[in-house]
């Protein structure tokens, strides 16, 4: 028995036939960029993330950057963020020259708002939370800390497309949020692709600028811009799988339910909330567990074809020395000497789990 951390060939070969027909289509009409099918896709995730807009770029990274443009953060600005994340939820601001503050992880792998509260200064402009995981943060908890402090909410999604908070989804909260479409995302694309979500008429209508060298619907130059659109052919295909996509939300969360119940048992692991806890409906990006003797445990799998991963590289951003966004975080510090993610995807059959399951008990008992 073999069970890779992704497969990556499935992202496609999953419905190939389908994906050459809309390939042929989309390029035998010369449409590739800023065409019908973008559009189209544009509608219906904003319709399915239940929000008012949503525009598609080129990866989640540039969505970020010009999340951060648009919504007017500037030189000098300092942003909260929590340090569990990919250097890609705050590397825009080194562009814009504003500075990075690293806070704490809280239980559920996402911002800790009251390790953000020590850190406000005069200069604190906005916060970002990460919904890492699929996991929407507690969101009544950000906004009312924003409020207090007069700050600007951005998410950084990428993760999370689907997931809800007391039924609102990513993206609808505060100015607006990020998705990513890279390969081994929850809706993954063939290449690089993103989205930013907004219900915001002026962030909406400054992204669409920003994304197309300042140029509004007239093709006429209003401001300076950058080039960051997703390819239509790739929107094709996200149509297309968007159509599945709640079915595959489903199937996540029920492998996360076969971990919880087969896992659950294990005073050597520490898993992450059950897919039925309250107010949070999360898509199980990701699977993490915090793991004693964790790396002994991920080599114990790995001779028995268990493919896991420790996420960003085993280091929260604060501890990547090269980036100098120095922190002292102790409960991430502590986090990150245990997380490991076991597989979680939409290829894996029930078989699978069992296996992995079986492997990890193996090894502690
Ligand atoms: C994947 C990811 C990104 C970056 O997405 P790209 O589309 O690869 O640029 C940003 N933040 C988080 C939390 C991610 O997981």
């Amino acid at each position: 028995m073999k069970v890779p951390f992704f497969n990556y060939p499935d992202v496609y070969l999953s419905d190939r036939d389908r994906f050459i027909e809309i390939f042929d289509s989309v390029c035998s009409k010369g449409a590739f960029i800023l065409q019908e099918d973008l559009h189209f896709f544009e509608k219906e995730l904003a319709e399915f993330a239940g929000v008012k807009y949503a525009l598609g770029l080129g990866n989640a990274t540039d969505a970020l950057l010009l999340l951060y443009l648009a919504a007017g953060v500037t030189r000098g600005d300092e942003v909260l963020f929590c340090s569990h994340t990919m250097t890609a939820t705050v590397a825009p601001l080194s562009l814009i020259g504003a500075t990075p503050i690293p806070v704490e992880v809280g239980r559920d792998r996402t911002i800790d708002v009251e390790s953000a509260r020590s850190k406000v200064t005069e200069k604190t402009k906005a916060i970002i939370p990460t919904q890492l995981n699929g996991r929407v943060t507690n969101m009544d908890a950000v906004m009312a800390f924003a409020k207090e402090h007069d700050l600007i909410v951005l998410e950084d999604s990428a993760q999370a497309l689907g997931a809800q908070f007391k039924g609102k989804g990513v993206g609808s909260f505060g100015l607006g949020g990020v998705i990513s479409f890279y390969p081994a995302k929850t809706l993954g694309c063939f290449g690089d692709g993103g989205a930013i979500l907004t219900n915001d008429s002026g962030m909406h209508e400054r992204i669409g600028l920003l994304r197309d060298h300042g140029r509004d619907k007239d093709g006429e130059t209003v401001c300076w811009g950058y080039n960051t659109r997703l390819d239509t052919v790739q929107a094709a295909f996200l149509r297309h799988k968007l159509k599945s996509f709640p079915e595959v939300i489903k199937r996540r969360r029920a492998i996360a339910g076969m971990y919880q119940e087969q896992l659950g048992g294990l005073s050597q692991l520490e898993l992450p909330l059950p897919p039925d806890a309250g107010d949070h409906f999360d898509t199980f990006q990701n699977y993490e567990v915090v793991a004693e003797r964790r790396d002994e445990l991920k080599s114990f799998l790995a001779e028995r074809e268990v493919g896991t991963i420790i996420q960003w590289g085993g280091k929260a951003v604060h501890q990547i020395e090269a980036l100098q966004c120095n922190a002292s975080l102790p409960a991430t510090e502590k986090f990150f000497a245990g997380c490991l993610l076991l597989p979680l995807n939409a290829s894996l059959t029930d078989e699978d789990v069992a296996y992995v399951c079986e492997q990890i008990r193996a090894f502690y008992s």
